[in-house]
Parts: structure tokens; sequence; C-alpha cells
């Protein structure tokens, strides 16, 4: 039966829970357990879909077409195990559910409250499916205090009392901050996260406490006593230099050796680290750097593109190369010549993005690099500027645009309402709701033999994650074909343009889908691997 750790955060957001529970599940893993991870996330929203990535980060995309937290992306690098729609969780989505029972009558005239129906509804969701697990992990969003985390807190509670003796165990993240003037770490504020916790019932068995200098051993006795936790379950979590060092560095501090002495498991034997090792040394000692331009609209909030940034340092792994990210947004290409800019760069990529606002910007970095011979990746959006791109300037179609930013004459990229996914057919009105109507999820694709994707992925049937609405329109193929744009990937129907590729080019590739989404640590997506190898070529012409 599996076991359910559950990890609750403290004092301020942002602390990193979302690694955290990663690095814990990957310890465990390497210990040769069987690890799940799932999300619960308090927001009203029923899934982030219809988030801003600026305020709440990536969207993340799992292969059944769930648009989930971007934790999840950290879960599936870290253990390589493929999230699902079931691994994240919401407020919004557990009321959507009660809601609908209400008005079919199903709760046969009781009084629907939140003890006990809305936690009971969380505690069937993180009891279901676990039945291959030896542990699932469940995080909690958000921190404790907050008033819409209250019924997640109060179900993870019942859960301890529900489940055999032994059955769950409760990590705690918090901050101890460094007060310059008294030049000390303080405890206080892990002291009251933790008496918050407490009033509702969960005493945390271990803590992890995040800080920028080693906590004393002081203080660590100081937590214990206040916290009521054993001192060996005081554990620091130090700053590290990548998120790939986590981990390991939890290791060292008996993160997971605590974990499985809170569950009465006797820890031996020692964890399996080598490849983490691994990866950690390639980063740290690489033989060369690259840098690449992002043309992005999104740039203040790094989060935004969290997979496309690990995505990228995975392709610097597989190079050992240093990958530098020099982030420019779009707009300033729309007024300026972008020479000054990308002149440096050994590599330039678009990546997926929404909205008319800087498209011009990302067709003329895609104009750039194709003139200039630079390398190119066009993701998604960067894609489908770089097909407009092609329209215009290849192919002579001026008039070149996407019905996304309005009506026009020539619609290279447009709204398409049917597509096959497997043997069924989908369909999206033109008008319908903005939550939920992409194309989303994984779609297998069909490479032309030969061509420079096909020999990229070593393959020419892949299978990978998408999320939009408007597509390259393909009645435009063979003009665009004839001007030296290769539609190399095609949906398997053919009807859907998949990939494109410029023959002229050293290195210019569009791709309707994400695939940074599936890119890990272990296994550097090929695209990613092979436009840094194409960077690090540039690099040296130079
Ligand atoms: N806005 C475009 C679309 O909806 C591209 C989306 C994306 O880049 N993810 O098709």
């Amino acid at each position: 039966m599996a076991r359910y750790i559950f990890i609750t955060g403290g004092v301020v957001s942002s602390l990193g829970k979302g690694v955290a529970s990663s690095a814990l599940g990957a310890l465990l893993q390497a210990r040769g357990y069987r690890v799940r991870l799932r999300k619960l996330d308090p927001y009203l929203n029923v899934d982030p879909g219809t988030m801003s990535p600026t305020q709440h980060g990536e969207v993340f995309v799992t292969d059944d077409g769930a648009e989930a937290d971007l934790d999840l992306g950290h879960y599936e690098r870290f253990t390589g195990r493929s999230a699902n729609k079931m691994d994240n969780i919401t407020t919004g989505r557990i009321y959507q559910q009660i809601i609908a029972k209400e008005r079919r009558g199903d709760y046969l005239g009781a009084t629907v409250q939140v003890i006990p129906h809305v936690t009971d509804a969380i505690k069937e969701f993180v009891l279901d499916g676990n039945e291959e697990y030896d542990f699932v992990l469940c995080e909690i969003g958000g921190t404790v205090g907050d008033i819409e985390g209250l019924p997640f807190f109060e179900a993870i509670r019942q859960l301890g009392n529900d489940l055999p003796r032994g059955g769950a165990i409760y990590v705690h993240l918090t901050l101890m901050p460094y007060i310059p003037t008294a030049g000390e770490l303080k405890t206080k504020p892990t002291q009251h996260s933790v008496r918050e916790l407490r009033a509702i019932g969960i005493q945390p068995d271990i803590l992890l406490v995040r800080a920028d200098r080693p906590v004393p051993a002081e203080e660590r006795r100081k937590l214990s006593l206040f916290c009521n936790v054993r001192e060996t379950a005081v554990i620091q979590a130090l700053d590290v230099a990548t998120i790939y060092d986590v981990p390991i560095a939890y290791h060292h501090e008996g993160l997971d050796t605590e974990v499985l002495a809170a569950f009465g498991i006797d820890p031996a034997p020692k964890p399996q680290l080598q490849r983490w090792h691994q990866v950690v040394d390639g980063i740290r000692n690489p033989e060369g750097e690259v840098t690449i331009a992002i043309v992005g609209k999104y740039t203040g909030l790094k989060d935004a593109y969290k997979s496309l940034i690990e995505a990228l340092y995975h392709g610097g792994i597989a190079n050992k190369v240093r990958v530098r990210l020099d982030w420019i947004e779009a707009e300033v290409f729309e007024q300026e010549d972008p020479s000054p800019y990308l002149e440096r760069v050994n590599g330039i990529l678009v990546p997926g993005g929404f909205g008319e606002r800087g498209s011009e910007g990302k067709i003329h970095a895609a104009r750039f690099a194709r003139e200039r011979n630079v390398p190119y990746f066009g993701i998604c959006f960067g894609m489908q500027m770089a097909v407009i791109e092609a329209a215009r300037s290849l192919a002579g179609i001026e008039k070149a645009g996407s019905t996304e930013f309005g009506a026009t004459p020539e619609p290279v990229v447009g709204l398409m309402t049917e597509w096959l996914k497997g043997n069924e057919l989908e369909r999206r009105a033109s008008k319908g709701d903005l939550g939920g109507t992409m194309r989303l999820g994984a779609y297998k694709a069909e490479l032309k033999a030969g061509s420079k994707i096909a020999g990229i992925y070593g393959d020419t049937a892949i299978e990978e994650r998408h999320r939009h609405r408007y597509e390259v329109n393909r009645d435009y193929r063979p003009v665009l074909e004839e001007a030296g744009m290769i539609f190399a990937g095609m949906s398997p129907d053919g009807l859907l343009p998949e990939t494109v590729e410029l023959q002229d080019h050293p290195w210019f590739i569009g791709v309707q889908y994400h695939p940074e989404l599936k890119s890990r640590p272990f296994e550097p997506h090929p695209l990613f691997a092979s436009f840094v190898a194409a960077a690090l070529e540039q690099s040296r012409l130079v």
C-alpha cells in the first residue's frame, strides 16, 4: 500500500516547494521505490490554463492534455515519470464537480458543506489511483494560513487518521531569514508557521528549513524544541548553484533517511545517486559556452519559460557547454534594427506566445536568423512567425498574417476547427470558451524521411505535446516549399503542419508543439541537444 508524504510551506511563498518535493521524490526513487508526485492548488481557477504566465508562471501540459501547474514539470524532470491529468487539482475543479453533483441532486437533500463534502472530494482525489506506488508525495500550493488553503490542510489532517498508522507523514518547508544587523539566522518565522500548522491539527514530522547560510546547531536545537520536531528531523536546505544539486544536497543533510525513519523503515541501502552526480558535474565543469537569444514577451518573469530554460540547459549538458540566455523583448525589434542585439548571439529562439503585441518583432528576429545563417528554433508561436516571415520574404506574399491578430487576406496561420486525435474527430468552436479549448496534449506526427528533423530525432514517427489554437495553413504548403521552406512534419492525417525547416540554412527549424515539455536532464530532448550543438558550431565561426 502506498505511503503518503504531505509537503506544506510556510513563512513566504516561492521557497521552491516544487523542487524540494521533486528532490525528495528523486531520492526515494534512487533507493528503488516507486514514487508519484501530485499537486493540490488552493486557487479557484479550474486549471491554470487561463492564468497569465506573468503571474503564475508557465502552464505545463501533460500527455493526456491537462493544463497544469509548472511544478508538474519539475516532478517529471526529476523523476522521469510522466504526469497526468490526475496529478494536479485545484479548488476550482473540486467545486466544479461538487456543484455539478449538487445540481443533479446526488446529495439527496443534504446540506452541502466544506466539511465533509469538499474535504471528502479532496481526500478521494489524493487516495485515487495509487496502487502501483510505494510513496505518493502531495504538495499543497500556497502557504499555511491562507484562507483558501484551509480545506486542503483539513483534508490532509484527516488523512493522517484515516490511513493506517505510519501511513502518512508531514514535511513543512519554511524560511530562516538572515538579519544582517543582528548577524543571525532567525527561527521565529518558522516557529510561527509551525504554530499555525499545529493549530489546524497538523504536527510536522520533518522541517525543511531554507537558509542562505548554514544553520548553527544552537538554532537547530531551538527549532526542534519550539516546533516539537526531533532535532535530526530539522533539515537545513541551503541555496545551491543548480536545482539538480538539490537531491544530493538533501541527501547529505539526511532528508531521505529521516523520511524513512519517520515511517519506521530501515534506511539501508544507500540511494544510487551516480546519475545525479554526473549531471551536476557536467553543469559545473562546462567545456565551452554558447549564447542563445530568447525573443519573447514575458521576459520579466522567468518562470513563464521554466521548461524552456531547463530544456536549453539540458541541451547544454548534452554538449558539455554552458548555455547563456539573452532575454530580449520582441517589441524592441518593432522599432529598432535587430542586428545590434542579435549579432553577438549563437542561436535565436522564439518561444510560444499569444497575441499580436511583439509579433512583428519576432518576425524580424526570424528574418535576421534566416538571412544571417544563425541557428533559429521556433517553438509553436515561434514556428508560426517564421512561416509568416518566409511567406512574406521568400514567397512574396506580402500580406501574409495570422488570423489570431484579426482578419487577414492571406491567412498563412489560421484557426482549424476539426482534426483527428487517434481515430477520433475533435472539434473546436471558433467562438467558444477560452479555457480548455486548445489543441492540447500529446499528438503523433510523421516526419519526412531524409529531412533534417527526422535526422535529429533518428526517427520518422514522433509524439509531442501541444498547446495552441492556431495552425499553419497547409494550403500555403506548395508555394512555401517551392520557396525553400519544407513542411517536414505533418499530422498523421496530413492536415496539420507540425514542423518546418529551411533547406538552405545550417539550422532553421520550427515546430508547432512544445518539445521543451518532454526534455529531462538525463535525456535531453534531441531538438535542444541539436540546437545547442548548432549554436556551438556557429560560435566557432565568429
Ligand atoms: N498563439 C498561438 C496559438 O494559439 C501559439 C500558441 C503557443 O505558442 N503556445 O496557436
